[in-house]
């Protein structure tokens, strides 16, 4: 065991600081397949792969850092969530958690649908081929040209957000002389997030119209009125990373209890109903998600049980999984930097990239893992929290997580299960160049997204 590499380093687990983290794991060097993409594993070197290759080589092809996407792992469960449903549902991929054209076409080929909720992702679904009848504009300020665009590219649904847009959107459709397929997305007054969900208060929030006081009943009445939209069902979505079925299950009764008063009402049976996304996946290993078949299953017999209580034909069902499609596919590889033992504290060890390429951590407070993947380490574990290199104290990767001891400057190191909203999210801060995205299958390496390049800052500086 080395110790010489930081000697006023805590590295002892009995002498750890109070912070978020459970004990070290038995074995550092183990890659746990539960955060880890479907394809990862250790060589017989020691060095970590993925598709096929190596992630030294990957590093040494196209720099760190570098989000790498295993592509055979984001089929798989596209397809997993797909056949999870068989016929009797739509999955929608939610294009905000990543996009790309690529991804756009795997969706395609593997029976998906998706969900966009801006100009930008719609340029990006239709310029890869996605058909605009599989595409769902979503969001709570679409401009008008925005709706014009996608009513024009002829999208399967659009989700009215509020009363304004119920509106809005008739009148472009009618101007256009089309017939729009739109739902209403109502908030059902639960919000769920983790292993937690709370029923009353969360109707106070940008999106949706509330079920609280007769206001979805009115968004009905209203869209039922224009001949220019055809109102197919109602729409919610109660929040991420979501492990407990329980807010689903509040979710679903009272949406169902919507479609019954639309149908005492009406006398219109709405065909339809979605359940949004915000389906849990591991960050870290103590992290359980449910598998899509077990989701899919809980949501139909919830979905039945309350239609068959309020005597209602069973509508079709959509979900809008994103994070648990994408999430667990892709790991940032960065290479270590300094590194700075504070005694008594923890190690900091700062990376190539930072909040700019993963704004999780310091945004939601999220937990992320990391792992030593250029080689193996026999090394003591070291408490040590990841960092990047902006000008920012809550520049923080990885809060709490152990590392061998022996780290030093020139490891790579890699947080796994950043495929969600981690590109999507990511910024110039500091004038810091956006990572690429590394395609993985079978051996082979592919840029999806490339680096950027100082070029491609001084460009959008026009002096
Ligand atoms: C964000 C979002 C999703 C996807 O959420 P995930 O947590 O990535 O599954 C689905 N539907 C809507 C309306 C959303 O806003």
């Amino acid at each position: 065991m080395s110790r010489s590499a930081h000697p006023a380093g805590p590295r002892h687990a009995d002498v750890l600081p109070e912070g978020h983290y459970s004990a070290p794991p038995a074995d550092l060097n183990v890659l746990d397949p539960k955060v880890w993409a479907q394809t990862v594993s250790r060589d017989a070197d020691g060095v970590a792969t993925v598709g096929g290759m190596d992630v030294k080589s990957i590093a040494e092809q196209y720099g760190t850092p570098a989000y790498v996407l295993d592509e055979a792992d984001f089929r798989a469960r596209a397809r997993a969530w797909r056949g999870a449903f068989g016929g009797d549902a739509d999955v929608f991929y939610a294009g905000k958690a990543f996009l790309s054209r690529a991804v756009v076409r795997w969706l395609h080929e593997e029976g998906l649908n998706l969900d966009v909720c801006s100009g930008g992702e719609l340029a990006t679904a239709l310029s890869a081929g996605m058909p605009a009848e599989r595409i769902a504009f979503h969001g709570n300020n679409k401009s008008v040209e925005e709706i014009r665009r996608a009513i024009g590219e002829g999208v399967g649904r659009i989700v009215l957000d509020s009363f304004q847009e119920i509106v809005r959107v008739a009148h472009i459709a009618r101007e256009l002389g089309t017939r729009q397929r739109v739902q209403i997305r109502i908030t059902v007054g639960v919000e769920a997030h983790t292993h937690e969900f709370i029923a009353t208060a969360h109707e106070d929030q940008k999106f949706g119209i509330p079920l609280a006081g007769g206001q979805a009943a009115e968004a009905v009445r209203r869209a039922l009125q224009l001949d220019s939209l055809e109102l197919i069902g109602i729409h919610s979505h109660i929040g991420s990373q979501i492990f407990d079925m329980s807010g689903f299950e509040v979710a679903a009764h009272r949406v169902v209890g919507l479609l019954k008063d639309v149908r005492d009402e009406h006398g219109v049976e709405l065909p339809e109903i979605d359940l949004g996304g915000g389906l849990g996946i591991a960050y870290t290993s103590d992290d359980d998600p449910r598998e899509p078949h077990e989701i899919a299953k809980a949501l139909t017999e919830i979905v039945t049980r309350e239609c068959e209580a309020a005597k209602l034909r069973t509508p079709r069902i959509s979900v809008e999984p994103g994070r648990a499609i994408v999430g667990p596919t892709a790991f940032t590889l960065y290479e270590v930097g300094t590194i700075k033992p504070l005694d008594g504290l923890r190690t900091y060890v700062s990376v190539d990239g930072g909040m700019s390429d993963n704004i999780r951590t310091a945004l939601y407070d999220a937990e992320y893992s990391v792992a030593l993947v250029s080689r193996t380490s026999d090394a003591e574990p070291m408490l040590a929290r990841i960092v990047g290199k902006h000008c920012e104290s809550g520049d923080i990767v990885v809060k709490d997580a152990f590392l061998p001891s022996d780290l030093a400057p020139g490891d790579l190191v890699a947080v796994p299960a950043t495929g969600a909203y981690c590109r999507s999210m990511a910024s110039n801060y500091n004038h810091v160049l956006r990572p690429p995205v590394i395609a993985v299958h079978d051996g082979e390496a592919r840029v999806i997204v490339r680096r950027e390049t100082e070029e491609d800052l001084l460009r959008l500086d026009v002096g």
